[in-house]
């Protein structure tokens, strides 16, 4: 293995790219009717979210904030959940 092979990040296994997704008991789709509804971590355009979505059609329920126990995303900022600050936006 040379300098290069560890200095390089690269494209994480099969074993690493997967997604936990938590089935969700009680909830039906109001799209397809469908009772596979499952809640899972997802990269959203404004930021890391908890989602509730169907399975079958993938109609999303909820999209949440997630909390800490959510662990997503897994490295936050320290300043992650600080209000921002009173100088933005007046
Ligand atoms: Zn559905």
């Amino acid at each position: 293995m040379g300098i290069n092979d560890r200095m390089i990040f690269l494209t994480p296994g099969k074993d690493e790219m997967y997604v936990t997704k938590t089935p969700v008991e009680g909830r039906t789709c109001p799209e397809c009717g469908s009772d596979d509804i499952a809640r899972y971590p997802i990269g959203w355009v404004r930021g890391p979210r908890m989602v509730v979505k169907c399975q079958r059609c993938y109609h999303s329920l909820e999209v949440q904030r997630p909390a800490v126990e959510d662990n997503w995303p897994p490295f936050r900022a320290a300043t992650y959940d600080w209000d921002a600050s009173p100088a933005e936006g007046g």
